[in-house]
């Protein structure tokens, strides 16, 4: 059923404390963690503890837990003193767009100049 944890799915298994993930925040809805390959000094994954596969489908599916998901994001890069700088929230949507994690989840970039448009 749409938002129950997947037996093969990294990021039910990071919410459930199956695979370990350094996390920076938690909610009743999301967990943000380290991203362990970081493409900039800020790089923390928020996701929600539900499972749908992409950020179009949990919108479609539980609205407010995006928002969660999007407000969450904004916490961390709070929580980073990122405000003199900004940050970036990214959604890569499908492979061709760079997605390999098929659970939704914001990447949230900050701490060096961020080129637009993305590559
Ligand atoms: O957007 P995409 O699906 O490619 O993002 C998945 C991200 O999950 C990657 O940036 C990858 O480094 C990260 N990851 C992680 N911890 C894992 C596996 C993947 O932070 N155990």
């Amino acid at each position: 059923m749409a938002g129950e944890p997947q037996p093969d799915c990294l990021f039910c298994k990071i919410v459930s404390g199956e695979i370990p993930a350094t996390i920076v925040r938690e909610t009743d809805t999301t967990v943000a963690f380290r991203d362990i390959n970081p493409q900039a000094p800020t790089h923390v994954l928020v996701i929600p503890r539900v499972h749908h596969p992409d950020a179009a489908s949990l919108a479609a599916a539980e609205p407010q837990i995006l928002a969660d998901v999007v407000r969450e994001a904004g916490q961390v890069a709070a929580d980073e003193k990122v405000d003199g700088t900004g940050y970036r929230v990214v959604f890569n949507t499908g492979a061709g767009a760079g997605q390999t994690v098929f659970h939704a989840h914001a990447h949230v970039l900050a701490g060096r100049g961020l080129q637009w448009p993305p590559g």
